[in-house]
């Protein structure tokens, strides 16, 4: 058994090679890279890098599955027992797979917990709908009996980031199994460990070969590879902006696969003076910081009403001063490191040019620490919508608080952004909170409460945040297609 050893705690390492046809296998190439302790800066081991060559073994061996392995065979009732198999698995395998997730991306201990209480719920979720996928009868003109089929897409490419790596593999592949796909994921290159232990776990669980193939590797390479093949039905992909764009391109000029996309943000969290302020005060606090910063729907662009400004602010900052910065596997840390060396300089750019655009930075600023890339939470005054830290996703632990004065102007300011993920009020007043939730061009609104999420609740962006919605009943239509039957009588 390969093992880590980080400061207390043994960490088990799964498999480290690609699973190509539920088998465990080297790349074409050979090559492997190294994955990285955001922690320590240190290397954890190297895995096996996919490329352009490994994807089309897996796209073949997802499209045999598709069209003659057992897959097609086993009824719906039989893809969900398979899928609550998969979450009893990880459900059994929890503490482990939660260290593992720590150790190759960062985050506290008790957050990766709480991401795997959401994967395994997730799964179920979805192992409940395999058998209720249904057409309709429909009653059209003449002697005919018609009716729709809802079919699979066929072979699905993901593509997942590194802030949430169990998760967002679980809100990918589950409902394209419950649906009946076959997939062939890529993980990010910072964060690939995680999903491979699980892809060990679907093996166990009894998924056929091919069904389910997961590659660790770039996305410039493997990535594009899977975007562009001539031979993949669809692509979901979750990750920044500009690769969206990239995604889209590149199915636009292969075989116009279907293509579901979910975004960044610079969601507006609207407070106002009649909130209950202490909610208010910890709910933002979270919203920010919550996963280190790393959310596509962190409330970063952070709107205060001017009358109670200043107490905001104040009350702010003294709670990004408390939350503790350190190892992620102490159970006090509230805040890891950010994932990588890139991520680390990247924030850190946010800040300095926060500072000579003029914001007053009131906490924070500084790494934390002299290993590992870790950033104290910072916080932002007098921040104006113009300036780049209120414009483009930071990715960190930076709060930038803006002000405003009433709610015709805020609702103005809020949608002035190519983004539309997701957005919160904090108000006692009902015909404010409702105003809010009309006129926020953003998926998801959070009324008097931030970052809640079941799996039943579907999720995902207006305008260039996404295309399509994950989870909840919605997120099963993006991995079908709707065949018309019609009988002559
Ligand atoms: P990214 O978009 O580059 O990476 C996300 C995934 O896409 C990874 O698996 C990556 O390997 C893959 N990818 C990259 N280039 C690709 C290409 N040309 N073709 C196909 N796949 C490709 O994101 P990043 O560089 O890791 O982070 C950059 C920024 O993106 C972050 O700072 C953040 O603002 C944003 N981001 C958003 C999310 C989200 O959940 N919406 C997640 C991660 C990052």
């Amino acid at each position: 058994m390969v093992t880590a050893t980080v400061p207390g705690q043994q960490v088990k390492i799964g498999p480290t090679q690609l699973l190509i046809n539920n088998e465990w296998v080297e790349s074409v190439s050979s090559r492997r890279f190294e994955t990285i302790n955001p922690a320590t800066g240190e290397v954890i081991c190297e895995v096996a890098e996919a490329d352009a060559p490994d994807v089309d073994k897996a796209v073949q061996a997802a499209r045999t599955a598709f069209n003659s392995g057992e897959w097609p065979k086993i009824s719906a009732t039989r893809r969900g027992e398979l899928l609550h198999k998969l979450a009893d698995l990880i459900e059994q395998n929890i503490d482990e797979l939660a260290r593992l997730e720590t150790l190759d991306n960062g985050k506290p201990l008790h957050n990766s917990l709480g991401d795997l209480k959401l994967v395994i719920a997730c799964y179920r979720y979805y192992a409940g709908w395999a058998d209720k996928v249904q057409g309709k009868t429909i009653p059209i003109n003449g002697p005919y009996f018609c009716y729709t089929r809802h079919e699979p897409v066929g072979v699905v490419g993901q593509i997942i980031p590194w802030n949430f790596p169990l998760l967002m593999q679980a809100w990918k592949l589950a409902p394209a199994l419950a649906t009946g796909n076959t997939v062939v994921m890529k993980t990010a290159e910072q964060t690939p460990l995680s999903a491979l232990r699980v892809g060990e776990l679907i093996v166990e669980a009894g998924f056929p070969p091919g069904v389910v193939n997961i590659l660790s590797g770039y996305g410039p390479t493997a990535g594009a590879a899977i975007a562009r093949h001539m031979d993949v039905d669809k692509v979901a992909f979750t990750g920044s902006t500009e690769v969206g764009h990239l995604i889209m391109e590149a199915a636009a000029k292969s075989n116009l696969k279907r293509v579901t996309l979910e975004l960044g943000g610079k969601s507006p969290n609207i407070v106002f003076a009649d909130a209950d302020m202490d909610a208010a005060i910890a709910g933002s606090h979270d919203a920010l910081f919550f996963n280190q910063g790393q959310c596509c729907c962190a409330g970063s662009r952070l709107f205060v009403e001017e009358k109670c400004y200043d107490e905001f602010v104040a009350k702010s900052v003294e709670q990004a001063k408390q939350r503790i910065v350190g190892n992620p596997f102490d159970a006090n840390t509230a805040q890891g490191p950010q994932v990588d060396k890139d991520q680390f300089d990247k924030v850190m750019s946010y800040i300095e040019s926060g500072m000579r655009e003029g914001a007053q930075m009131l906490c924070g600023g500084n790494q934390v620490g002299e290993e590992g890339f870790f950033i104290a939470p910072t916080v932002f005054a007098d921040v104006r919508d113009d300036m780049k830290i209120a414009q483009e996703e930071i990715f960190g632990p930076v709060m930038s608080i803006i002000k405003f004065k009433d709610i015709d102007e805020v609702i103005q300011r809020a949608n002035s952004t190519m983004y539309g993920l997701a957005a919160a009020v904090w108000t006692k007043d009902i015909t404010k909170a409702h105003a809010i939730a009309n006129s926020v061009r953003a998926g998801t609104v959070w009324v008097n409460c931030y970052d809640v999420f079941d799996a039943a609740a579907p999720f995902g962006g207006f305008k260039q945040s996404g295309i399509g919605r994950e989870l909840g009943e919605y997120g099963l239509q993006q991995y079908t297609e709707v065949k018309t039957v019609t009988i002559k009588l």
